[in-house]
């Protein structure tokens, strides 16, 4: 068996739940409580939106 790390987990996007197989360069991660949340392109451009206008975002 190959011990090397190999990142090959499905990711989800933690808002619309759209799977990978491996991270898209066009995703975006974030760690949140420990976890590390994955966004796609889409959701990231819509998060880092938000994060720019200090939205109320406890729904994620
Ligand atoms: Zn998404």
């Amino acid at each position: 068996m190959n011990e090397a790390r190999a990142p090959e987990e499905p990711v989800v996007c933690a808002r619309c739940g759209k799977t990978a197989e491996s991270v898209p360069v066009t995703w975006t991660c974030s760690v949140e409580n420990g976890r590390r949340e994955y966004f796609c392109e889409e959701c990231a451009r819509e998060n880092i939106r938000a994060i720019e206008g200090r939205l109320d975002s406890s729904w994620w």
